[in-house]
């Protein structure tokens, strides 16, 4: 393959990967640091297709910017696709994405998230360094027999459910589309979302964003929470109304919150902004609450996931331009 693949939003671990696995392909690869939005669309002028990421903005106004430049394909290298404007593209761009590269490690993460918060460990590796030996206050719970309910059942909250299940949780279920015959196997309770919100004592979501799942933990679902509850997003930032989240986190009815994925994220997850003054008052007020971790989209990142998403991203890429079937488009349906 010689085509010329404008890359989006790379960081150095993107480059070494997709170098590697770019070898035995030949394509002619660019990388830019920037995000992929109407103020940077141009940079497309004289490749052949584009590469992007969770945060590219691809908006109708981007698409027109990419026809004009030539441009027929767009390869995301993610799964999640609700950064771009299906309907725009559909019929003049194709969309190919990487449906899976590594549910274990989003729901490893997930796990690690829910660890973290329950023992406080965040806390004890900071206290030991300082000097500081005491355990008043890092008071955790038994996961044994604890309720967890997980929002969407696909591949990564299947995986989360398998670890929960190691730690013998009781675990509750909601999906749009509930697989029965799975729930029967794994040993657990598909219940309406009420249900799920009133039993569960750690909520985590699983489910992907849309118009229907957009703040679906808001000001109302709380209210329906157990006081304490523990509530991990490690799926897209705009399932959760944040401003709720806080209005929670500071009445006490929400015990502890993860969250690997911010709304606002696309301003500050994935750069190193310490030397900056924080100018997001919603992040910084989310940053003062010690019963509150905040990860940058690192659920996907273990060295399997990088190598899967390259492999992947570069046969979708190839499957394209030799007008092979494209077993991972994605494809705008209307709603109606
Ligand atoms: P998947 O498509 O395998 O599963 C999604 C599940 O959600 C499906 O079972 C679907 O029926 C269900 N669902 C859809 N709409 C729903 C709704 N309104 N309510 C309840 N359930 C609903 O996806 P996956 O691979 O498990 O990924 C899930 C999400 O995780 C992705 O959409 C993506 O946003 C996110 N993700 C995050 C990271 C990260 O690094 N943090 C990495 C990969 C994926």
């Amino acid at each position: 393959m010689n085509e010329n693949i404008a890359f989006f939003d790379t960081k150095p671990y993107d480059e070494k990967s997709f170098e590697q696995h770019n070898a035995s392909v030949g394509f002619n690869i660019t990388y830019f640091d920037a995000h992929l939005n109407k103020q940077t669309a141009q940079l497309c002028k004289g490749f052949d297709g584009v590469c992007v990421f969770v945060n590219d903005q691809i908006d109708a106004e981007v698409i027109q910017i990419l026809l004009e430049n030539n441009i027929r394909i767009i390869a995301l290298r993610c799964a999640g696709y609700n950064n771009i404007d299906i309907k725009a593209a559909s019929g003049k761009i194709k969309l190919v994405r990487v449906p899976a590269y590594s549910p274990y490690a989003v729901a490893e993460h997930t796990a690690a998230l829910m660890l973290t918060l329950n023992r406080k460990t965040h806390q004890a590796y900071h206290r030991t360094r300082d000097g500081n030996f005491s355990i008043n206050g890092l008071l955790g719970f038994d996961m044994h027999n604890r309720t967890a309910g997980v929002i969407g059942t696909g591949q990564i909250g299947r995986c989360l459910i398998a670890i929960l299940k190691g730690f013998r949780m009781n675990v509750l279920a909601y999906d749009i589309a509930p697989d029965q015959a799975y729930a029967d196997m794994a040993g657990i309770s598909y219940v309406p979302i009420d249900e799920l919100y009133s039993q569960s004592d750690i909520i985590s979501l699983h489910c992907p964003l849309n118009q229907r799942t957009e703040h679906m933990i808001d000001r109302l679902s709380i209210e329906k929470m157990k006081p304490g509850v523990m509530l991990v997003n490690t799926s897209r930032g705009k399932l959760i109304d944040t401003k709720a989240l806080i209005g929670g986190l500071k009445s006490g009815k929400i015990g502890y919150a993860a969250l690997d994925v911010y709304e606002e994220e696309v301003d500050c997850f994935f750069e190193d902004k310490s030397l900056e003054l924080m100018n997001d008052d919603i992040l910084a007020r989310l940053l003062t609450f010690p019963n509150v971790i905040i990860t940058s989209h690192q659920g996907f990142f273990t060295e399997e996931a990088l190598c899967n998403i390259a492999q992947t991203t570069l046969q979708n890429l190839s499957a394209f331009f030799q007008g092979e079937e494209l077993k991972n488009e994605v494809c705008y349906v209307s709603p109606s």
